[in-house]
């Protein structure tokens, strides 16, 4: 357990660093999901919303934000690209969804451990 505490924090401290980068960038940021219950997970899986059962929201290792430009929320991945790289740049563990196969998810951002 103390693993996965040592992960969470990792996580949130690249979050961090995330977020003041995009607002260098000149992006307004906003929070949404971080942890996520087994219940709401099941809800999105069954909605299609998600995937997977599996989720890194489940461990608080995935984060997602909302990011806006001029007052206007933006879901491009293009436009949001320089962030999800500086993302993946911060840690081998990292991945942004908007660089996933198949089900692109621009504004999630995830740690991936082992399990
Ligand atoms: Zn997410």
């Amino acid at each position: 357990m103390s693993g996965l505490v040592a992960e969470q924090a990792a996580f949130l401290i690249d979050v961090s660093r995330l977020i003041q980068f995009a607002t260098a960038e000149g992006w307004v940021v906003t929070g949404g999901e971080l942890w996520r219950s087994p219940e709401q997970q099941e809800i999105y899986f069954k909605t299609g919303r998600s995937k997977t059962m599996n989720s890194n929201h489940l461990r608080r290792c995935a984060i997602d934000l909302n990011f806006f430009w001029n007052g206007k929320l933006v879901w491009d991945k293009e436009l949001i690209r320089t962030v999800g790289e500086y993302w993946e740049s911060l840690s081998p563990k990292n991945r942004w969804g908007g660089n996933f196969k198949g089900f692109v998810d621009v504004p999630h951002f995830e740690r991936v451990i082992d399990s």
